[in-house]
């Protein structure tokens, strides 16, 4: 038994919040490795290769590297330099009779509700300005890189930053929900509205406006207009960059190296990899969920309840793209607006056209909610349900490629068996908690799970997404050197 630990940090799984963790603590100066089951990094942001086409594996749409965004603080941090442009419109909806353009711009958003939904009440406008004055302010926040929930000195210290006289702003929105902003600024009515408003919301929060929190609602629809960014290569490739950022500061980042128990000591812990290999850490950050933190201590796994969280069922089609004309990248399609929450009736298609000497070789990902509970069901049944949800998914797709069925040269979907299987999501749960009331902001999860090791990923504050998991890669870095006494790099 050797008298010291292998590493300063150990990190399990390369998720967004266990990379930018790993890479702010190598900068740091920790010695750090970090374990990833699968042989790629990002996880549910991660991307893949089939037959030929490329896909990402799950989040498409890229948030948070506009000048200030918490991905642009943190690339900027590790000295790394993206490439992004800023999308304009964000979204383009198509609901069952009409297209809408997500604009950034206020006033120009004013007027295209305006003229998407005549007959909707006055209200509609006021919730527009609360949108843009709470969202504002929620983003002002995020900016800050706050440590919620404030359980100890160092998260008052690190949130004290978002603290300025426009905080009472966001305060009395803190347990509400959006429905009831909603009906207090007379937003009610127009069903097609709401179903644009709701469509996004399950979207970024997975709640629609009767239960998504006040505040995570408003930042939510105000951040899709603030900074939606085209990257090449998608969350994909920003992942991969967080590799290399790793291992540019001295790190170590495994592949195919899945961690199998985690086992605590008196000054370090042992992880016991599948490999059999037995590595040791002073501290070590799971960026798992916490089922996942479970299978690792030994103890029975804590599956999110049903209405918890959601599962994803998404199509990957690759397509013949000759002769397309250049199309918008993401698109939120609502089938059925009068029950937003049945798998397929609203879908975000994204679409990565080819390049190169592969320029007709399009990516199409169409992506809706599922609870995965309903897949837990025999293999038949199952197969029928993947069969119906692949041609609601189409039918999606064809709103916005009229003709894609003549065109689909390769199809294929991911379930929530998917998600457990390649992205280490037990039960297949994906994108974190849904973002009602009772767990946003000062009630958010603890990261803090026993002395030396913390929690990431999209169950820890602030939850859900790629940027939400990245501030909680911020957080549990934080904590880790201030334990290993090191500076963090943010
Ligand atoms: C279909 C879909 C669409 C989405 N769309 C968007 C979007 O458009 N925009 C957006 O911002 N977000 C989107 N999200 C959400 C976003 O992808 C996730 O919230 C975020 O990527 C989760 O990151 P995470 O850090 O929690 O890690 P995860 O993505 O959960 O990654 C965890 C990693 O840890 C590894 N791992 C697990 N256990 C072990 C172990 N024991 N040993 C070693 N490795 C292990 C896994 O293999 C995995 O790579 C989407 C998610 C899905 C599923």
């Amino acid at each position: 038994m050797s008298v010291n630990p292998d590493f300063d940090l150990a990190v399990i799984g390369s998720g967004f919040g266990g990379l930018v963790a790993g890479a702010l603590a190598a900068k740091a100066g920790a010695k750090v490795v970090l374990f990833e089951r699968h042989t790629r990094p990002g996880g549910c942001a991660g991307d893949f290769a089939l037959g030929g086409f490329w896909f990402p594996a799950g989040a498409t749409v890229v948030t948070g590297l506009e000048p200030g965004g918490i991905l642009r603080q943190v690339f900027d941090a590790l000295d790394v330099r993206i490439d992004s442009e800023p999308l304009d419109p964000s979204l383009v909806f198509h609901l069952p009779d009409r297209t809408v353009h997500y604009v950034a711009d206020h006033e120009a958003w004013a007027r295209e509700f305006g003229r998407s939904f005549p007959g909707a009440p006055a209200g509609y406008g006021r919730f527009w300005r609360w949108v843009r004055l709470v969202g504002g302010e929620v983003y002002r926040i995020g900016a800050a890189l706050p440590s919620f929930p404030l359980e100890r000195p160092a998260d008052v210290r690190r949130s004290v930053r978002a603290v300025r006289p426009s905080l009472v702003l966001a305060i009395p929105w803190l347990s509400t929900t959006v429905g009831t902003v909603k009906r207090l600024v007379g937003a009610c009515g127009a069903a097609d509205a709401d179903a644009l408003i709701d469509a996004l919301l399950l979207d970024a929060t997975g709640a629609t406006a009767g239960e998504c929190s006040a505040i995570q609602g408003a930042i939510a629809l105000d951040l899709y207009r603030r900074g939606c960014q085209r990257v090449e290569g998608g969350t994909g490739a920003l992942a991969m960059r967080l590799v290399r950022a790793v291992r540019r500061y001295g790190g170590d980042v495994r592949f195919a190296a899945g961690v199998q128990r985690l086992f605590p000591g008196d000054a370090w812990w042992t992880l016991a990899l599948d490999s059999g290999e037995r590595v040791s850490a002073r501290a070590v950050i799971a960026n798992v969920p916490p089922a996942g933190l479970d299978l690792l201590l030994g103890r029975p796994p804590r599956i999110p309840k049903p209405g918890q969280a959601w599962g994803a069922f998404v199509l990957h089609l690759g397509i013949d793209g000759e002769g397309l004309p250049a199309l918008h990248p993401f698109h939120q399609v609502v089938a059925n607006q009068d029950d937003l929450e049945r798998p397929g009736a609203n879908a975000l298609v994204s679409i990565y056209p080819g390049r190169g000497a592969r320029a007709n070789r399009w990516s199409i990902s169409v992506s809706t909610h599922v609870q995965p509970a309903a897949f837990a069901v025999p293999p038949s049944e199952s197969c029928r349900i993947r069969a119906g949800l692949e041609q609601r998914l189409l039918a999606a797709a064809r709103r916005v490629i009229p003709d894609i069925d003549r065109r689909v040269l390769l199809l294929r979907s991911a379930t929530p068996h998917t998600y457990q299987r390649f992205a280490g999501r037990p039960g297949g749960y994906v994108g974190g908690l849904r973002q009602v009331p009772s767990v946003v902001a000062l009630r958010a999860p603890t990261r803090r799970v026993a002395p030396r090791l913390w929690l990431a990923g999209d169950h820890t504050f602030p939850g859900q997404g790629t940027v939400g998991t990245a501030l909680s890669g911020v957080n549990a870095a934080r904590d880790a050197l201030e334990f290993l006494g090191k500076e963090p790099p943010l």
